[in-house]
């Protein structure tokens, strides 16, 4: 909005000190050279010049929103977090939704999972839930995190994204199939964030103040239902406005049509996890509804656009880690390594104190005796007392807080990852070719894996033992499956089928 000359304020450096002049550089005589004194120039361009923190390694492209959380049922017997102790409580909360593999430029519906961080500032700190749009991943063990995200990546060599590249390492880890079925299946391109349910994945815990431990899978069901863009619409998309979900988003919470989820829980009492026939805390795998059902817990509603991209969305550091009372982890193995490396690559991006960044300071007080470090803004703990235990009125430890005690049993060693068990591999991936998918979305699926499958999307000389050796997979899911797309990519079917 424009301001009368009288009501604008004063142009000034970062220090706060008057600029005369921001049109002409200060220099000896009209044709310069320039003098080193102009420090607005200076400090202009310095500042210019380290504009950028690091992109995300993962999920660098990506848009947000603020919003509140209503619980609308009552779950506080399975956990004693204050947020769900009634029905009506709310907490003011943002989101931020990504691509995984592209650079922060890149388009918002290119086919790849979606990032689904949800941050809920509650009154006993902030709850982080770090989920992605799909209710599972491509790894269950997360030493082969980065080997994966590599190949969605570009080629050291060429710094393209040939195909080659995803499927090879597919077809040589074959837990990841479930995941890449429902990647190139239609919900692989959400229309935006608006049409796509959101999942914690991992399998989390609650606790109650009796001691009780109740696993537990978040699901954010979306009440404007799904809506996905072909793989021909998003093509078309991707060179119309890459920011094609960014701006749904925006344009539709600009509009006062604020977007819904409903937050649904499956629960599982702690002894099941011994005894179920799937290992429950395993990132490749959901649980059946009709083994665990869905329950419904609150209403989630983004209904405030950002003000400043930087500020709220590239600067909102979202990390597993973030729990509250009443809500725990679990044994899976990625979860565990994600409690660690989020915060690690917060601090690299941002500095150690990161969490003082207005997006990620918590509505509760904060009490804490770190100190120092890197842009320290929060007043630093002021004069008082820097180490624990003390006698001087620090803050002190509140032991009704403690987690239950969990019973951990096995020997330190390192497990497979494929037991051997085709079962293990292929059942949930076959469950979701026969009883989730619709005649359309089995059609469209082959052929979304055939176009990746093919040159030149391939980009390799030779694709065909790459195409074979994933082909058994294929086999080994369904039968259907692997015959279509052995019959799209022009392979042998009997031969593949004998094999
Ligand atoms: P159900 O028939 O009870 O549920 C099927 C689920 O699949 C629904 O949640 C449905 O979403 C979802 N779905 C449909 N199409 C796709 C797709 N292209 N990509 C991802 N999800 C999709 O079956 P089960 O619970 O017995 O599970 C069967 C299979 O469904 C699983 O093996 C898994 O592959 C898939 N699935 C299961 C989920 C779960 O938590 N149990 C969650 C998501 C997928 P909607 O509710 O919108 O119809």
């Amino acid at each position: 909005m424009e301001k009368s000359d009288t009501t604008r304020p004063t142009m000034t450096t970062e220090s706060g000190n008057a600029i005369p002049n921001n049109q002409n550089s200060l220099t000896a005589g009209p044709r310069g050279p320039m003098l080193m004194q102009d420090y607005a120039l200076i400090e202009k361009m310095a500042h210019f010049n380290r504009e950028r923190v690091p992109e995300r390694v993962v999920h660098a492209k990506g848009y947000g929103a603020h919003g509140t959380f209503t619980i609308t049922q009552d779950i506080s017997k399975f956990t004693r977090a204050k947020l769900f102790s009634k029905v009506g409580n709310s907490c003011p909360m943002f989101a931020r939704f990504s691509t995984v593999g592209g650079e922060s430029g890149s388009a918002d519906i290119a086919r790849d999972p979606r990032g689904f961080s949800l941050k809920f500032y509650t009154e006993e700190g902030n709850w982080d839930l770090v989920g992605n749009n799909t209710p599972i991943f491509f790894i269950r063990d997360p030493l082969k995190f980065s080997d994966f995200i590599r190949t969605q990546k570009r080629d050291p060599g060429t710094h393209l994204k040939p195909h080659w590249r995803r499927w090879d390492y597919w077809s040589l880890s074959p837990e990841a199939i479930h995941q890449v079925m429902i990647l190139y299946s239609d919900r692989g391109t959400p229309y935006s964030a608006r049409f796509m349910h959101g999942y914690g994945s991992h399998t989390f815990s609650f606790w109650n103040n009796a001691g009780e431990r109740t696993w537990v899978k978040f699901h954010l069901i979306s009440q404007q239902g799904i809506k996905n863009a072909s793989d021909a619409e998003a093509t078309r998309l991707m060179g119309e406005n890459p920011d094609s979900s960014t701006k749904d988003l925006h344009d539709a919470i600009a509009a006062g049509d604020f977007p819904k989820w409903t937050m649904k829980v499956q629960l599982m009492p702690e002894r099941d996890a011994e005894t179920y026939k799937w290992n429950p805390f395993d990132l490749t795998k959901v649980w059946p509804h009709d083994d665990y059902p869905l329950h419904d817990v609150g209403v989630m509603e983004l209904n405030r656009n950002v003000e400043n991209y930087f500020a709220e969305v590239e600067q909102a550091a979202f990390e597993p880690s973030n729990v509250v009372p009443g809500i725990g982890f679990s044994p899976d193995k990625v979860l565990q390594n994600r409690i660690l490396s989020y915060g690690d690559a917060h601090r690299y991006r941002m500095g150690v104190n990161y969490q003082q960044v207005p997006i990620n300071q918590p509505k509760a007080p904060v009490a804490t005796y770190n100190r120092d470090g890197l842009l320290r803004v929060d007043g630093n703990g002021g004069g008082g007392v820097d180490y624990e235990p003390n006698s001087f009125n620090g803050p002190k430890e509140d032991p009704s807080v403690a987690e239950p005690p969990i019973r951990i049993d096995g020997n330190a060693d390192r497990y497979t990852t494929y037991p051997g068990d085709d079962n293990d591999l292929y059942g949930q991936p076959r469950a979701l070719w026969e009883k989730a998918l619709d005649d359309q979305g089995r059609t469209n699926l082959v052929e979304n894996i055939v176009g990746s499958m093919s040159n030149p999307t391939m980009g390799i000389a030779d694709p065909r033992p790459i195409q074979e050796r994933m082909l058994k997979h294929w086999h080994k899911v369904h039968p259907d499956l692997g015959g279509r797309i052995a019959k799209g990519l022009g392979l042998d079917q009997r031969r593949q089928a004998a094999e």
